[in-house]
């Protein structure tokens, strides 16, 4: 008897079927076609993948949670968010993702990020599956004592569906190391276990060295690493950086040590450039900015003249040799690709999640740039995870020069890897590349499973 999956369907019927169980989440739409369209290509002569329906799977998430986040402000007004954890597969291990604290936070983003950070998972080679939580709690302004009160309230309930073995969430935008020991906090204080149950905690308290610096120096990393494939280096280069916060300024610091120039860096409201370079001493001043004192980039020209600021713009007209968007989803579109292709851009790596859109990757693909998506670029933030998790199970840590270079080693083997299944006719499609070996390995893990 002719099975219903003798003849595949075709990659638009596909994603007819996505959009249309997932009306109005363009995030997630966005990213599940971006991932599809190679994956078809790959698959096309691979049946058993398609009769066992492995990316329907893993584009449909195990499990969503979502719930209540009451809390009380400094006022005693009492104030209601909601929260989510979106578990999107676990087939290669327990699910691993950040939380993010942000306005723009809905269930459409987050499985968006639990999608993509399956793949992303998947090619550090480690033993984690995808998820991504958070909440549309905006951090922005609150007191110290309010983040605290809002973070015991989200892990009161976030706790009753994690575990060392089960989740095992960290940070993202908004929740960097002062958040997630409130959070650590909380899920101790309630189970009466200590855990490691989150990564990026501090390092008095189980956290592993070099994770704050992992996502940022990663990204230089496979950056370096696609410059070297092409026989170019960092040395000498310009880049234009978006974003103020953990990613973006750790990867300026690692540019700059690797001979770099950065010229700009961002927020939400806005940009700074400075033909001067922002140097060590400059970033530094801008990680105080942001960290302790809690202001906003314009900030900068009052401080570093020389430096101009962009009210409302992002860097993306800069000339540069080398970009690295490192702030939020969509943040570069198919004109500002344009520009940064027309001012002379030879290479992007992505520290923020998606921050391109479909349009402007077209652009850079056309343009033959070497354009390292986050799934792969952005990966070492989550394999320092990793090995924190490594390091709790057996209650030792290891030193930052260990860490470096296990981190250096996997930039490196993801580089690797998405040559392996990107190159063609001389060229490296990095997109093409992570997204078959991201999939590749769970789907072969699902496959051993059988159906469910
Ligand atoms: P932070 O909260 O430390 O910093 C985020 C930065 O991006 C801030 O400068 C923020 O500006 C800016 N930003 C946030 N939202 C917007 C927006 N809508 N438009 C313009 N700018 C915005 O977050 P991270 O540095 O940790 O994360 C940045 C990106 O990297 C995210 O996409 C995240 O998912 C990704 N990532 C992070 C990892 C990590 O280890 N932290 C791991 C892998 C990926 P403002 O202060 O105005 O909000």
């Amino acid at each position: 008897m002719a099975s219903v999956h003798d003849q595949p369907v075709d990659l638009d019927t596909f994603m007819e079927g996505v959009e249309k169980r997932n009306p109005g989440q363009t995030e997630f739409i966005q990213a599940v076609q971006e991932v599809a369209q190679d994956v078809f290509d790959f698959t096309q002569d691979k049946q058993e993948y398609h009769e066992a329906q492995i990316l329907r799977r893993i584009a449909e998430p195990d499990r969503i949670v979502s719930f209540r986040v009451c809390w009380e402000d400094d006022d005693h007004n009492i104030r209601v968010e909601r929260g989510w954890r979106v578990q999107n597969n676990n087939a290669i291990g327990p699910y691993k993702g950040g939380i993010r604290f942000h306005s723009s936070v809905n269930e459409s983003v987050l499985k968006f990020l639990a999608f993509e950070q399956t793949f992303k998972n998947s090619l550090t080679g480690l033993p984690m599956g995808g998820g991504k939580g958070g909440s549309n709690f905006d951090p922005k302004g609150k007191s110290d004592s309010e983040i605290m009160r809002f973070c015991q309230s989200f892990m009161t309930e976030l706790q009753r569906h994690i575990g060392p073995d089960i989740d095992v969430p960290a940070g993202d935008i908004g929740v960097g190391a002062r958040e997630i020991g409130y959070l650590f906090g909380q899920y101790k204080r309630i189970t009466n276990r200590w855990e490691g149950v989150l990564t990026g905690k501090g390092t008095e308290y189980g956290g592993s060295k070099m994770r704050p610096e992992a996502t940022g120096d990663g990204a230089v990393y496979f950056l370096r690493s696609m410059l070297q494939h092409a026989g170019e280096d960092i040395e000498g280069k310009t880049a234009v950086i978006s974003g103020a916060g953990n990613v973006a300024t750790h990867a300026a610091e690692k540019l700059v040590d690797l001979g770099g120039k950065v010229l700009t860096m961002s927020d939400s409201d806005g940009f700074i450039h400075d033909p001067d370079g922002i140097d060590r001493d400059k970033i530094d001043w801008i990680k105080c900015l942001k960290n302790e004192r809690r202001g906003r980039i314009k900030e900068y020209v009052e401080e570093f003249s020389g430096a101009s600021y962009h009210e409302g713009k992002r860097p993306w007209d800069v000339e540069c040799d080398l970009a690295m968007p490192c702030a939020t989803q969509n943040e570069l579109n198919e004109d500002n690709a344009r520009s940064l292709v027309e001012n002379g851009c030879m290479a992007l790596a992505e520290g923020a999640n998606m921050p391109t859109t479909l349009e402007g990757g077209k652009v850079f693909h056309d343009a033959q740039i070497m354009y390292g998506p986050g799934k792969a670029a952005n990966a070492g933030g989550v394999a320092v995870s990793g090995l924190e998790m490594s390091q709790n199970a057996e209650r030792i840590s290891w030193e930052s020069d260990r860490l470096g270079d296990m981190l250096t080693e996997l930039m490196e083997g993801i580089h690797d890897k998405c040559v392996e299944y990107g190159e063609k006719d001389g060229a490296v499609d990095y997109v093409r590349g992570a997204n078959i070996a991201g999939f590749k390995k769970v789907a072969d893990a699902m496959l051993a499973f059988g159906v469910m």
